[in-house]
Parts: structure tokens; sequence; C-alpha cells
């Protein structure tokens, strides 16, 4: 029996996990044998972390202190048996919950929508080809490639390993990356020492390797833990809990006010019991802020949403709120700041400076030596050179369709091929005769590249590229055969540099023909230095004007780099940084944490930088008090990016390590993708502090009107059904439409909101008592007139009633700028959803005025035109009151609140 149970995959050996699993280590499976396997074993993907399901959401829109309030009325009004009240509570709960529970499956569809775009990806071989996949599809038997940054899509068994390291800390909670290999282990190994093992989950730390999947989905170890790899989508941010705590704090002084509204209502004037317990009813339903909490959450999805729709994806929902708020932004130049489309220029050999002709990655273009073209069949120096570009390289040149050649891979190297075809080498015959052994792959930290190769010969011999300074350390002689001249070398360098260009250093060694492996010991100082390339990365354009948009909201733009920094101080330059005095790793090191702190205040560029550095430049920032956002693309800038208070990952070069670490994920590596996100950012805030602007003295003065009436001794202006009614109907239009506000004009012109400034700033709350005073006093006024005229109370308080929906309407227009004019066609064209519910809410209030169902409900009566026309004056009058109040702040210089 025993025998027919196979050996777990760690314990056999990498060839009988192959053979067992039927495919092929070189070509991988057949699209056939995928589909088919696909179809057996189903989606690579975990289930789901369970949602709330809807009955039980739709539940939760009950636990709600208001709705407390309205049940505990529901239930007095039953027992006094005032049915029609009782009927209006009801539908009034109903319709509270069902707007919760719309507005809440809306967000987080949104919210979804924005995650799934993404999605992961692994390389994988297929039909003898490398291709990219969608992680979900892989199968067990697909040759997977991984390389440092990468997350393990599956459980794989290793197959080939280079220095391969990887975190489990997501599957073990070891936090020290584990050295794998492809040696098989005992079949009874614990989980953690299968060295030969790689699990879904975890994320490759070093190395590369070639790996075969053994098993997907829930069959993968964290699958079977029942592990939920995927967050739930959470709809509470930072904000949103400030915002509930204030509106509980809200809820309770308006319970205590309701309270003493009712104690003097029935004990001092002696009111009926029943008319006084439902006014008070209404008055707490007015005032407290209950739909707040939605529209916020609703402003942040929607803010998500545009944020997606201009390439930047928002990870984790707080970032939305906090990118307002950035005073710092930190960004990687290659790629992001320039083109990424890299040409050689310059070649530097012993004694001589070559250019190099032709645009973009066209077979054009020549090598020339003042008016001399030069090819390399009669020019054995540069043949050495661009024989090395060729050779220590990764990156392949692909023809695309339409006839023009594309780079697959590092965008430096690709620049090195062409300038190896410039050069008149016969690319295909040159790899054939030289075949590559063992590489040592690029890593920023170290900054070089390394090839093993043999000819077919039998010579032996190690390529190496990479920054000057690294290269220069590890040459002893010149091509030429006279011993390195450092000082010249450096000047050259620098004067590349100084043109803004990047500069590679080539070199070469022969070494024993038995060699067979490369390892960093091997790269000794005992190179023959072949010469330097300069190439050139031009900056975006779009780059030059996000970062004059930045500078000029406050926001500080600061580039970090690995290049040289005389490279880095001129590509600066040209985008407007302030480069003069650029700070090198080298110095960064130098300097303690406080003389950091002090240094970084006036400089823009950082160049020579490693992930570290980026670690202490964010904590000196924040310890400035800034908040910063920070981008990073390799596994080692993790860190950084977590620390800083908005990480931004590269989509495109990212790797899936500064992915998961990130708050934000560009798909397009832009800079300025971060600037519109930032921009945007700025609008979600105003416009959640806009919505604030809205709710707060609209509930108020509708509570006001009652309050008022009572302590007055007056007559109510509004019964408690009809105080439900146009609290309800405006929660459902007017205060929705403040979430699909376009940013003002001057969203750039100031500079970022301070992080911990509190919520409710004295101009806002001035506003909010102002309008709240002017809703009681239009609605008084209104109220009185009819009564003088000689109308009934019925037609009064339909009066009144409208007076407050129309109230509130004409805020909403002065609402949508802080303090800039209301005046112009913008007001009324600029947010077509403003003018949508109050189109909406004009019908409801006809209907409330007109409907004879609705008249015996809310007992209403029909208006005449002078009545409109009172009320349409009124309001107007209020909205001009508010304008003035806005003009009041301008010539204060305030223009956000
Ligand atoms: P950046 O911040 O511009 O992306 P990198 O960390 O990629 O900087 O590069 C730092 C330095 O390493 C470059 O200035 C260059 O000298 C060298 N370098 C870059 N790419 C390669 C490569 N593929 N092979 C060898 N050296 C490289
Ligand atoms: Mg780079």
């Amino acid at each position: 029996m025993a025998d027919h149970t196979p050996a777990p995959w760690h314990a056999c050996t990498a060839e009988e996990a192959v053979a067992r699993l039927e495919t092929d280590p070189h070509r991988g499976l057949s699209s056939a044998q995928a589909v088919e396997r696909r179809a057996r074993h189903g989606a690579n993907r975990l289930p789901q972390a369970r949602r709330v399901p809807p009955w039980q959401r739709f539940l939760l829109q009950f636990h709600n202190p208001l709705i407390y309030v309205l049940l505990a009325a529901g239930v007095a009004t039953v027992l006094l048996e005032d049915h029609v009240d009782a009927a209006v509570i009801l539908g009034v709960v109903i319709v509270n919950a069902v707007i919760g529970f719309v507005q809440e499956g809306k967000a987080e569809r949104a919210l979804d929508a924005v995650r799934s775009m993404l999605a992961e990806h692994a390389l994988v071989w297929r039909d003898g080809e490398r291709h990219t996949c969608d992680a979900a599809d892989l199968v067990p038997g697909d040759i997977v490639c991984l390389a440092s940054g990468d997350r393990v899509p599956a459980d794989l068994r290793v197959v080939r390993a280079h220095g391969l390291r990887v975190d489990e800390s997501a599957l073990t909670g070891e936090s020290v990356p584990v050295d794998k290999s492809v040696e098989p282990q005992a079949a009874q190994t614990a989980l953690a020492d299968r060295h030969s093992m790689l699990h879904a989950g975890t994320m490759v730390a070093q190395g590369q390797a070639t790996a075969v999947v053994v098993a997907t989905g829930e069959g993968t170890e964290i699958g079977r833990i029942g592990t939920l790899v995927r967050e739930v989508v959470t709809l509470a941010t930072p904000l949103t809990r400030r915002l509930d705590h204030f509106a509980r704090q809200i809820t309770v002084l308006i319970l205590a006010i309701g309270a003493l509204t009712f104690a003097f209502g029935y004990f001092v004037r002696g009111l009926p019991m029943l008319e006084v317990f439902l006014a008070v009813v209404g008055l707490a339903v007015a005032a407290i802020p209950e739909g707040l909490p939605a529209v916020v959450t609703i402003v942040l999805a929607m803010g998500t949403r545009a944020m997606a729709r201009n390439r930047a994806v928002i990870r984790r929902l707080p970032a939305v709120e906090t990118l307002g708020s950035v005073s710092v932004i930190c960004t990687d130049k290659t790629g992001t700041l320039t083109c990424n489309e890299m040409s050689a220029v310059r070649v530097m050999l012993p004694g001589r400076v070559l250019r190099v002709s032709g645009a973009g990655y066209t077979q054009e273009g020549a090598v020339h030596e003042g008016e001399r073209t030069v090819d390399a069949e009669e020019d054995p120096a540069l043949d050495a050179l661009a024989a090395c570009a060729l050779l220590c390289n990764d990156a392949r040149m692909a023809e695309a369709e339409d006839g023009s050649w594309r780079v697959l891979g590092d965008p430096t190297e690709g620049a090195l091929l062409v300038l190896a075809r410039r050069a008149g080498l016969d690319t295909e015959a040159r790899l054939r005769a030289s075949p590559r052994i063992d590489a040592i792959p690029f890593e920023s930290e170290h900054r070089y590249m390394a090839t093993l190769h043999r000819d077919h010969d039998g010579h032996a011999s190690i390529l190496l590229k990479g920054a000057p300074e690294r290269v220069l350390s590890l040459c002893v002689q010149q091509a030429d055969g006279t011993p390195l001249d450092l000082d010249h070398w450096h000047a050259k360098v620098a004067e590349a540099a100084q043109a803004g260009e990047r500069v590679l250093a080539l070199a070469r060694c022969d070494v024993a023909t038995d060699t067979v492996a490369l390892a960093r010991a091997d790269i000794t100082p005992r190179f023959t230095l072949l010469g330097l390339v300069g190439l050139i990365d031009p900056p975006r354009q779009e780059a030059l004007v996000a970062i004059a948009q930045c500078q000029q909201a406050g926001i500080r733009v600061k580039m970090i780099t690995g290049d040289h920094a005389v490279t880095a101080a001129a590509i600066g330059s040209a985008l407007g940084l302030r480069a003069r005095h650029a700070l090198t790793g080298e110095d960064i090191d130098a300097l303690d944490e406080q003389a950091l702190q002090t240094r970084i205040q006036d400089v823009d560029v950082f160049a020579r930088a490693s992930p570290e550095h980026k670690l202490r430049i964010v904590s000196a920032l924040q310890a400035r008090g800034h908040l910063v956002a920070m981008t990073g693309d390799g596994v080692n800038d993790a860190p950084a990016l977590k620390a800083a208070d908005i990480g931004v990952a590269m989509g495109l070069k990212g790797t899936d390590a500064a992915r998961e670490a990130a708050d934000v994920v560009l798909t397009d590596d832009h800079f300025a993708t971060i600037a519109r996100a930032v921009y945007q950012g700025r609008v979600v805030f105003d416009n959640i502090k806009k919505s604030l602007l809205f709710m707060m003295p609209t509930n108020f003065g509708e509570a006001g009107v009652i309050v008022l009436a009572i302590f007055a001794g007056l007559a109510l202006p509004v019964t408690a059904g009809q105080i439900l009614w146009v609290n309800t109907v405006t929660a459902i239009t007017l205060a929705l439409a403040l979430a699909f506000e376009p940013g003002e004009a001057a969203v750039m012109q100031h500079p970022p909101r301070a992080a911990r400034a509190p919520l409710i700033s004295g101009a806002l709350a001035f506003r909010m008592a102002y309008v709240s005073v002017l809703m009681v006093a239009v609605t008084f006024a209104v109220f009185q007139w009819e009564l003088a005229r000689g109308h009934t109370l019925e037609q009064a308080r339909t009066a009144s009633v409208n007076m407050l929906a129309l109230g509130e309407m004409v805020y909403l227009f002065n609402v949508r700028h802080f303090t800039a004019a209301a005046w112009g066609r913008e007001v009324l064209t600029g947010n077509r959803v403003a003018l949508w519910v109050s189109a909406a809410l004009v019908v409801l209030q006809l209907a409330f005025t007109y409907i004879p169902a609705m008249q015996a409900t809310f007992q209403t009566a029909a208006l005449d035109l002078k009545t409109w026309g009172f009320i349409a004056a009124l309001a107007l009058l209020k909205f001009l009151a508010v304008e003035a109040e806005k003009a009041f702040w301008r010539t204060r210089g305030v223009h956000r609140m």
C-alpha cells in the first residue's frame, strides 16, 4: 500500500517532480494541456473572504441611533393610536435603510472594480515560449519563472535556483528570508524547512528561480490553512471614523436639546403630550446628520474611481483622503520623470570619444569619429565594447506588427543592444558564438551586472557592465594595454554626466576555461576596461508641467535616483528642481538624523541612493512634520513605501513586493499621474467638507424652526410628519450632489491642508451657524406672512415646508464653491447632478403640495402664486446673503474652509 502513495513534492528530486507532472522543464506545458488541466483543477484562486450577505447588510442599516429614536417614536405613536404619523415614521425608517443600503453597495462595487485592476500576473513557459499570464490561469505542471520581488503565485517545486531567498512571513510568520534550492528534503520535513518548495503568497526576496507548479488555488498550503489573502473591502477610514465620532457627539447634544424642548413644551407651555412628543421626534430626526457617513463614503468611492480612471489605483481607501494633504513627493527618476527611452549617444574608448547617431530603437544610425563613420569590423576597440554591450545584456528586441522595434526588458540594456547594431555587429552570430554560461543580474544595490561566456574554442570570460565608480574600481588596465588612468576616466564620466547622460562602464576579464558558475566573489579587481557609454533619457514634458503645478500647490518634489550625482543634477534642473546641492547616498550616510533633517530642507535631488536611504529620507521628512508620498519599484523599496504616508508603487516596472507594500499603484508609472492623484485627493477632501457644510446647517435649520416655535410660544411652522418628509427628500436628492462636484479652479494654488488641522475650522463653524439662522428666519417669515394673509394653518405650514426645501436647494449652489462667487453659467452647468437632484426635489415638493393623498397624509394644502412668489423671493435673498458672506471671506483671503 505504502508504495502507492507518492513521495511529497519536497522529498522528490526536481526531475521526478517534472516527470510526475508530465511537463517539460524547458518548454513548459502545451496550450492544449493547460486548457485541459485548467478545466480539471479550476482557477488558481483562493476563495474570497466571505462578504456580509445582502440581507444582513440591510438589517445593519437599522443599527443606528437615529433609527432607534424613530422606532421608539413609532411605537409610541402606535400606542397613542396616531396611525398616520406611525405610517410616516415607518416610511422614513424604511427609506433611510434603503438609501444606506444602496449607497453602501454602490461604494463597495466601485472599490471592487478598482481592486480588480490589480490582478496578479505570472511569467510562465507555454509551448516553448515565455508568456505573462494571469496568475489565476496557472495549472499544475506549469513552469514558472520568478525573480526578486515577485509574489509566488502557487505552490511550486524549485527546478532551478540562483541565489534564491524567499520571505515566507505570510505563511510561517518567520520574518527572515529563507534560502531555497533544488535539493530534496526528507519526507517528514516541517513546512517551514522545505527548502525545495515555494509557497503561494510568499515573496521572492532575492535571486531568481524556475519552478514547477504542484498545487493551485485551494490545494496550496495557504489555501488549506484557509487564510484569506485578499483583504475585505472596508469602507472605514480615519476620516469616516472621525466623522462618525462627530456625528455621535452631535446626536447626544441633539437628544439633550430635544429632552429640554419636550420638558419646556409640555410642562411650561402645557402643550398636549402627543403633539410635543412628535415635534421633538421630528426635531431630533431632522437635526441628526444621519446621512453624513454615507455621503462621505460615496465621496471617497467616487474619488477612488476617478483616480483609477487616471491610472492611479488606490489599494487602501484612507489613501484617498491622505493624498490631498501630501506636502512632499519623493519620486524615482528613470521612467517616472524621464521617458525611459534610452539611447546611447556617446562612446568613450581609451584615448577616443565617438558619437552615436540614430533615433529611438530603429535600425538606422551609426557610430562616428569626427566626420568618419566607424565600423566595429575594422575597429577592435569598438568591437570589444559593442560585444560586451550585446552579451552582458538581458534585453531583447522585438519587431512589432507595424515594423517598429520594441525593447523587451530594461530600456538601459535595450539602448546597449541598439548600440551594438549601430556599431555594425552581426548580433545573431555573436550571440551564437559566445553562449552565456551564467550571470549575476543587475540589482540597484550593487549597480553592476556580470555574465560568464564560453566561446567555441573554449575561451571563457566574464563581461561586466555597471555604474562607472563600481566598474572602474574593479579594473586594473585599459583595453589598449596601458594601466588604468582613473583621473582621465573620471573626467570623462563628469563630462557626459553634465550633459545629463547616464554613464555605464564596460569591462571584461578572461578566466579559466573550466569555469562554469559565476558568483559575486568572482567580481574582483582584475578587469580590463573596454570603455564608457553615455546614454540619454529625456525628461517627460508632462513631468515638467506636473512638477511646476506641485510647487505652486506648496508641495515639494524630491527626486531620488540610483544614477550618478551629476547626471541626476542635470536632469533635476531641467525639470525645475533645486539641483545645485544634490546629496549622494554617501553624503547621507555621513549625516546623522539631526543633520539630515536640516539638510533635507533645501535639497531636491538625491543620487546614488539605495532603498535604505529612501527610508532615512522618509523619516527625516516626517520628523519635520511633512506628509510624504514616496515612489518605489523594487523589493527593497517596500520598507520605505510602508513608512511613507502614501506609498506609491510602479504598476509597470514595479515588483509585486512593492505593489503590496503600497497604498497607490500607478498603472503608467508617470509622475504626472501622482500629481493628478494629489489633485483628486484634494478635491475629495473639499467635497467631504462641502457635504458637511451643506448637511449640518440645513439639518440644524429644520430642527431650529421647531425649537424656536416651542420656546417662543408660537404655533409650529411645520408638523412632525412634515419635518420627516423634508429631511428625507432632501437627503435622497440634494445631499448626494456634492459627491459629484468637480474641483474648484484654485485647488492646486493653495498649500496643502495640514494633516492634523481640525475638521471644523472657524470659518466653517461660522458658515454653519449663519446659514442655520437664515434657514430659520426665512421659514418663520413665510409662515407668519401666510397666517397674516389670513391663510389656513395647513397652507402656512405647506408654505414653510416648501421654503425649507427651496432654501436648501439654493444653498446647494452657494456651497459648490467655498468662497468663490456663485455667478455665471458654471454655477448651473458645472455639476449636472446638482441640477438633476434639484429637479427631482421640485417634483417631489409639487407632489407634496398638490396630490390629494399627500395632502391627507401630511396635512398640506395647495398654495397660490403669490405664496410661491414670496417663497422664491426669500430663497433668492437667502442665496444673496450667503454670497455676501462668501465675499466677506474672500476679502479676508480665505479660499478654503
Ligand atoms: P534609477 O534610479 O535611475 O532607476 P538604477 O538603480 O536603475 O537608477 O541605476 C543606478 C546605476 O546603475 C545607473 O546609473 C547605471 O550606472 C547602473 N545601471 C543601471 N541599469 C543597469 C544595468 N541594466 N546593468 C548594469 N548597470 C546598470
Ligand atoms: Mg532603474
